[in-house]
């Protein structure tokens, strides 16, 4: 992994537009790639000392398999994409309520890929051509009119042409350039947990289960060589707790899913296990515009949907693409650029974030007796969507 440690190894090209792109997930690796594409010199910094792993699967489907195919990497989602999943509803005793069969592409091409290896394949496709920098953050930023002047956690400083914030849901970038009153994250009601382990004794492989109570889900994915883990819980009020506080979060899923039986025994001793595992609120970020000045969002730092949406990958990838667009047509104009890449997008975004809450919260997650009644009816019936 070419990762280097120091803004002082920075070879640029004396000329032409630099860019400081915050994050390397998804968003931050598209946004490189298409900003280097558009004659960037591009630099990206990760806090993390690696790119970040775990996670579900990515569903990649409509716009996304566009993108990825004028990004000439969709012969590579291809070949390591999943194979099509059932989704089984179970009782406490472990037999099937529901069950919604496994679906071939139907409505056009549509694949689902696990979370790192699409990771691997945006890296393998900038490494060589962008400077990518672990373990370092941006603590300042100074929105100038000819650039931004960016303080980082080493206390360097560097100027860029633009700067792209793509930390994702807690953005950084966020929290430096905008007001308060410029952002709001959207306490959905709930909290998740997901993890991915080795065993595959769980459930058999290429399924999918759920196991819901009243304001609870577990949910198992299957594959040949791993399992997804996840439990989620419904919380009336956000909770204050330390999101780098590990010993916190175990404890917060213990209280909810103590005494439950099914599989969420096992799901609990992988979660004690160790540190390696995902915990967030379920939240949206909903913002009156996604730029200021020479800063913009892409993905979860300006429009995070929810996991509920089933649709946060796909999204960063189709919002780096859509920005990258928007800057190709207005060459040296970042304003009307940015302004484009905004009225552009915001639409589909909020479609997306209304869906997931009118329908995801229901489905996936009933919060009583009557909402779980609801569910079950839908999946015997054939109209839960998923
Ligand atoms: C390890 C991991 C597992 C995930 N698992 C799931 C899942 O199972 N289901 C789901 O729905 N969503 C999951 N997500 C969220 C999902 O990846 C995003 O919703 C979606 O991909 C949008 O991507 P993003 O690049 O905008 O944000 P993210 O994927 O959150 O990436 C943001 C990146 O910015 C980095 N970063 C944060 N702060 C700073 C900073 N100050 N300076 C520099 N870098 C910073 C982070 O380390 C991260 O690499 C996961 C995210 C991560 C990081």
């Amino acid at each position: 992994m070419a990762a280097r440690s120091s803004l002082a190894t920075h070879a640029a090209p004396p000329h032409g537009p630099s860019v400081l792109i915050s994050g390397a997930g998804f968003a931050g690796l598209a946004t490189a790639w298409w900003m280097n594409r558009l004659g960037y010199r591009v630099t990206v910094v990760e806090i993390a000392n690696a790119l970040r792993r775990g996670g579900t699967p990515v569903d990649i489907e409509g716009e996304t398999i566009d993108v990825l195919a004028r990004m000439g990497m969709l012969d590579a989602v291809r070949a390591r994409a999943l194979p099509p999943r059932s989704v089984a509803f179970k009782n406490a005793d472990d037999t099937t309520a529901g069950e919604l069969p496994a679906q071939p592409p139907a409505q056009g091409e549509q694949y689902e890929i696990h979370r790192d290896d699409l990771s691997a394949i945006l890296f393998a496709a900038v490494a060589d051509e962008i400077e990518i920098i672990f373990g370092r953050s941006i603590v300042g930023l100074d929105d100038g009119a000819d650039g931004v002047s960016v303080t980082f956690d080493d206390g360097s400083k560097a100027d860029y042409t633009l700067v792209i914030g793509c930390d994702g849901n807690r953005s950084k970038t966020r929290r430096l350039a905008f007001a308060e009153a410029e952002m709001s994250s959207r306490f959905m009601g709930g909290y998740f947990f997901i993890k991915v382990v080795a065993e595959t004794g769980l459930l058999p492989a290429n399924v999918t289960e759920i196991f819901s109570l009243p304001g609870r889900t577990a949910l198992l994915n299957g594959y040949e060589d791993r399992t997804d883990i996840a439990l989620a819980f419904r919380s009336d009020r956000a909770i204050d707790y330390d999101h780098r506080d590990r010993a916190a979060q175990r404890a917060m899923i213990h209280d909810h899913f103590a005494g439950i039986g099914w599989k969420v025994p096992a799901i609990l001793a992988h979660l004690d296990a160790d540190d390696d595992f995902y915990f967030d609120e379920l939240n949206q970020i909903r913002m009156p515009d996604w730029s200021k000045g020479r800063i913009a969002l892409v993905g979860d730092a300006g429009y995070c949907l929810s996991p509920l949406a089933g649709m946060g990958g796909s999204m960063a990838l189709i919002g780096a693409a859509r920005l990258a667009d928007a800057l190709g047509r207005h060459r040296n104009d970042h304003v009307a650029a940015f302004r484009d890449y905004h009225e552009g997008l915001r639409a589909f975004v909020r479609d997306v974030q209304e869906k997931a809450i009118t329908q995801g919260m229901a489905m996936m997650f009933p919060a009583d007796e009557t909402e779980l009644a609801e569910r079950d009816e839908c999946i015997r019936a054939g109209t839960f969507d998923v």
